[in-house]
């Protein structure tokens, strides 16, 4: 399986041209598994680009329509050109009160939609510091996928992110055998690709994608300079 570098762009301010300026210039992505979570408004310009990179939303509803002011669909995504979306990314799970169950009802709707996800889970510092993180995971886990079978799962490409939440956007990647354990754990329980997620930048991303353990890296904000993810795209191994 090729190793997996996911862009998330979070709520960057790049115009449409700057998107398009930076998808120039990205040589080798052709050949690899490269993937841009984009805020919504840059998905139509920058889907069905020439190098082959995925383009994906980073939110949807968990409904399919309906009355929910500033939200959107599953439907929406797929018809502006996503064919990823990531779900319970925790900056949504934390500073806009997602829970357990309405990203189950996301996964839900994705999966009748036929689009594929990225699950992301992680546990806050007090968590892990409170021995929780296993434990923590796993209720994420389980419940997002409650009710959905492998086959479900597997048929839509799904996967999942470890992203510590203390690690994100801190400068403060986890320790390799802090990641190695987490994702060993996830995937004893689910067939799916794991990624990994929180401060990962040029200076960890080799350690990490070379990695048996990890199928993938979720670049936050090193993902946004050009230059540096192209290097990323260099540095990705192929098989
Ligand atoms: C993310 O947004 O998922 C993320 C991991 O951010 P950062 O790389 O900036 O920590």
């Amino acid at each position: 399986m090729k190793k997996i570098l996911i862009g998330n762009w979070k709520m960057c301010d790049k115009s449409a041209l700057d998107a398009l300026h930076f998808l120039k210039d990205l040589p080798g992505a052709q050949k690899k598994d490269v993937r841009i979570a984009a805020p919504f408004t840059l998905i139509r310009e920058m889907a069905g680009n020439s190098l082959k990179i995925r383009i994906g939303g980073q939110n949807m509803h968990s409904f399919g329509e309906g009355a929910f002011t500033g939200e959107i669909s599953a439907k929406m995504l797929r018809e502006a050109g996503a064919d990823f979306v990531l779900l319970g990314h925790s900056e949504r799970r934390h500073l806009l009160g997602e829970t357990n169950e309405f990203i189950q009802g996301k996964v839900e709707r994705a999966l009748v939609e036929g689009l594929s996800f990225v699950l992301c889970v992680g546990e806050t510092l007090e968590e892990r510091e409170s021995e929780e993180t296993f434990d923590v995971i796993q209720t994420q886990l389980e419940s997002a996928f409650d009710g959905i079978s492998d086959d479900q799962l597997e048929s839509c490409n799904a996967l999942i992110a470890y992203e510590p939440v203390w690690a994100i956007g801190t400068g403060k990647s986890a320790e390799m055998d802090q990641i190695i354990k987490v994702h060993e754990f996830i995937k004893s329980k689910y067939d799916l690709p794991v990624l990994y997620g929180g401060s990962v930048n040029l200076e960890n991303f080799q350690k990490l994608v070379g990695s048996r353990s990890i199928d993938g890296v979720l670049v936050g904000g090193a993902s946004l300079g050009a230059a540096t993810f192209s290097q990323m795209i260099q540095l990705l191994p192929e098989g």
